[in-house]
C-alpha cells in the first residue's frame, strides 16, 4: 500500500513536467528574426514554442484545419494578411491591458482583433548620381511627368504597395488616387517585377532613378556583401515630410479563433510587444518598434528622424480592396 502511494506521488510530481506549457505559432515572418525572440520568451515564461514557418499558404492551412488547428497565433509580415485573417473570421479578439499599454491605439484593431508589432517606412529610394536625395519628395510627385521612365517598383498588388495605395485613397479619395496611380504607371521604367531590393539594384544599373521600398531593406543590403553596392548607389528618402508624413506599413500578430492554448497565446503577444522583444525586432531586422521609448538600431538612427503619417492602420485597411481594384483598373502590373 505504502509503495503504491509513493508511486502515485512520484507520478503526480512528474506529470506537470510532461505536460509542458506550449504555444503554437504559424509564422509568415522569417526564422532568423523570430527564433531569438521566441528563445527569450521561453526562457522568461517556461512556455515552449512550436513554429511553422512559411512564405505562403498559412491562412489557407488555418482555414482548412478549422477548429482542429493547432495554431494559437499567426505572425504576419504585413497589414494585408492581418486584415485577411480578420475578414475570413479566423481570429478572436484579445483585450489585455499590458498589450494595450505597449501598442499605441493607431497600431491595433479597435476591437482587439489584430496588433501591429513593428513599423517600417514605405520610402522612396533615389539614385545618388542622378537625383538629389531629398525628404521634400512626396508620393504624389511619383505621378509627375518629370519622372517619366524613371521609376521602378514591385507589383502593385504586393501588400506593401497595396498599403500605400490604400493610404492614398484614404487621404485623397478613390478618383484622385486612381489618377495618381495611372500617373505613376505611366512613369514606370519597366513592368513591375521583383522585390523591393531588385528595384534598388535596377537604380544602381541605371535602369531607373527612383523606387519604392521598405526602409529596413537598406540595412539588409548594407549588411549583405553582394548587395552593398546597390544600397550605396541610393539615398533613402522619407516622403511627405512637409505635410502628412511618410506612409508606415506594419508586421503584426493575431490570436486564432480556436487557439488551443489561448492563455499562452496572449502571453506571447504580451511578450512580443514588450521592450525586450521590440528591441530585438529593431536590432535584428532594422525595423521601428511600435512600443514608444524603445530605441532603434544605430544604423536605422543614422537614416535620420522623420514624421510618420499618423493615420490609423485600421483606417487604411478599409481601403485595401479599393486599392487592389485600382491596380487592376489602371493595369498597373501589365
Ligand atoms: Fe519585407
Amino acid at each position: 500500500m505504502k509503495k503504491k502511494i509513493a508511486l502515485l506521488c512520484l507520478m503526480s510530481s512528474v506529470a506537470p513536467v510532461m505536460a509542458a506549457e506550449t504555444v503554437n505559432i504559424y509564422s509568415y515572418r522569417q526564422d532568423f528574426l523570430i527564433q531569438p525572440i521566441l528563445e527569450a520568451f521561453t526562457k522568461e515564461t517556461g512556455i515552449e514554442t512550436k513554429v511553422v514557418f512559411a512564405k505562403k499558404g498559412l491562412i489557407e492551412r488555418l482555414k482548412r484545419e478549422g477548429k482542429f488547428s493547432p495554431a494559437d497565433v499567426v505572425l504576419t509580415s504585413n497589414f494585408s494578411k492581418l486584415i485577411q485573417l480578420q475578414d475570413e473570421g479566423l481570429i478572436q479578439p484579445v483585450h489585455d491591458e499590458t498589450i494595450e499599454k505597449n501598442i499605441p491605439k493607431s497600431f491595433r484593431d479597435p476591437e482587439g482583433k489584430w496588433f501591429a508589432l513593428t513599423k517600417r517606412v514605405r520610402s522612396i529610394y533615389s539614385s545618388k548620381d542622378r537625383q538629389k536625395g531629398s525628404n521634400k519628395i512626396r508620393y504624389e510627385d511619383l505621378a509627375d511627368q518629370k519622372y517619366k521612365g524613371k521609376i521602378c517598383t514591385r507589383s502593385g498588388k504586393h501588400p506593401y504597395n497595396v498599403g500605400l495605395i490604400a493610404s492614398m485613397v484614404a487621404h485623397h479619395g478613390e478618383a484622385k488616387a486612381k489618377e495618381w496611380l495611372q500617373g505613376v504607371k505611366e512613369n514606370l521604367a519597366r513592368k513591375p517585377q521583383g522585390n523591393d531590393r531588385a528595384q534598388v539594384k535596377a537604380i544602381k544599373e541605371g535602369l531607373c532613378d527612383l523606387s519604392l521600398g521598405n526602409s529596413y531593406y537598406l540595412g539588409k543590403m548594407l549588411k549583405n556583401d553582394k548587395q552593398r553596392s546597390w544600397a550605396e548607389a541610393v539615398n533613402i528618402n522619407f516622403p511627405n515630410q512637409a505635410d502628412r508624413g511618410a506612409h508606415i506599413n506594419v508586421s503584426g500578430v493575431v490570436l486564432t479563433k480556436h487557439a488551443p492554448n489561448k492563455a499562452n497565446g496572449v502571453r506571447l503577444i504580451q511578450y512580443l510587444s514588450s521592450k525586450q522583444a521590440q528591441e530585438t525586432y529593431a536590432s535584428v531586422n532594422m525595423e521601428y518598434p511600435v512600443k514608444e521609448g524603445v530605441p532603434v538600431s544605430d544604423m536605422v538612427a543614422s537614416w535620420g528622424k522623420f514624421k510618420e503619417d499618423s493615420i490609423a492602420i485600421s483606417e487604411i485597411s478599409k481601403h485595401r480592396v479599393t486599392a487592389l481594384k485600382l491596380v487592376d483598373e489602371v493595369k498597373f502590373d501589365l
